[in-house]
């Protein structure tokens, strides 16, 4: 970076003062709604974001409703935004703040991070906006930003560059507003310094830019290609009985915990949908089925795979039904899906039912 850290501050801090957007979570320095956008906007867009955060605080307005809701009313309130450990661990971590710290968010960003699902980020912009604590935050923005800033030639995927960054960040966040100062660092990234074309005309801290000024930056940061996404063919048995179908909930631990769903599950090399389908209703259910028509068929992808669900309109043919992987099994109506959270992936064919 160019020219000194403290004329770097002042610029930024100067143009977020004038140009910051206004959210809802800005008007407040309560943790508990600093917490909650942090965790929304880890893979989600704040104009897809916004909405959940407003009517996630109308169902739980205070850390302590969040502690004493059921997780099934959580995970209602999230459903749409996907990544549901998000939901849970909040949930998690809820209960330790009324328990161990009598509802009150720890300020230090050491305490922070034992919570559940509280990481390096989240802590630092917690204790950072909430606390005004001097510690940075790093996410893809910032990264982006500093790359930029710095001119960085490595790629900001290695652990030995997150590290760097992460030194960085904390050499530029000031002792006085540091909160305003990792927001701003972020509302560049999201706004001035964004990806494919950065805005550098607009851009309040273009004279400190190495990257601007070897015109470089529209080749930064540099980044590790990544592997190909894994895609599975799923089968899905709808089983229909007198006008419902049978869903089960799924473990709360683990992938899609405590969400219902129905029967199914990945096709094993070699085999057909048919089978696939009497395979998995045997070993989740114990029961034999047969395969009516194809209700349709979904694409859907996830962080680390992508998938095709094939759904089937199924029956009961033969067995008695008993829960081998679901904790609960249910027979519901269509018109009572919506008291359930299902997965994303299935509110693109539920209609169909
Ligand atoms: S001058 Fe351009 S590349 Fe540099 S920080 Fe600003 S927007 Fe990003």
């Amino acid at each position: 970076m160019k020219y000194g850290i403290t004329t770097f501050q002042k610029s930024l801090l100067q143009w977020f003062s004038e140009e910051a957007r206004d959210l809802p979570w800005r008007r407040s320095k309560d943790p508990y709604h600093i917490y909650l956008s942090e965790i929304i906007l880890q893979q989600t867009r704040v104009a897809q974001g916004l909405p959940y955060f407003e009517r996630f605080l109308t169902c739980f307005p205070t850390i302590e409703t969040l502690a004493q809701a059921d997780e099934h009313a959580v995970l209602k309130a999230w459903e749409g935004l996907g990544y549901y450990t998000r939901a849970r661990n909040m949930h998690r971590t809820a209960g330790i703040i009324v328990e161990q710290y009598q509802g009150h968010f720890p300020d230090s960003p050491e305490l922070l991070q034992l919570l559940p699902g509280i990481g390096k980020y989240t802590a630092g912009a917690i204790a950072s906006i909430a606390f005004n604590k001097p510690v940075p935050v790093l996410d893809g923005n910032v990264k982006r930003v500093l790359a930029r800033l710095d001119a960085i030639q490595d790629s900001i995927d290695t652990s030995s560059t997150e590290k760097l960054l992460w030194l960085r960040a904390g050499a530029l966040t000031p002792s006085k507003k540091p909160g305003d100062f990792n927001q701003a660092m972020m509302e560049l990234g999201a706004r001035i310094c964004v990806p494919k074309s950065p805005i550098c005309d607009a851009c309040p801290v273009q004279k400190h830019c190495e990257g601007y000024a070897q015109e470089s930056q529209h080749k930064l940061p540099k980044r590790t290609p990544k592997k190909a996404v894994p895609h599975h063919e799923v089968v899905i048995a709808a089983i229909y009985k007198d006008g419902k179908y049978l869903i089960g909930k799924r473990p709360s631990e683990g992938f899609l915990g405590g969400l219902w769903e129905f029967p199914g599950g990945k096709i094993k090399s070699g085999e057909n949908t048919t089978d696939a389908l009497l395979r998995k209703c045997r070993e989740e259910l114990g029961i034999t089925i047969c395969v009516g028509g194809l209700v349709s068929i979904v694409k859907h992808a996830y962080t680390h795979f992508k998938v095709t669900l094939n759904v089937y309109r199924c029956t009961l043919v033969s067995g008695k039904i008993k829960p081998k992987f679901h904790t609960e099994l249910h027979w519901v109506s269509p018109e009572e899906f919506e008291k359930f959270v299902f997965p994303k992936g299935n509110h693109k064919f539920l209609h169909l039912l």
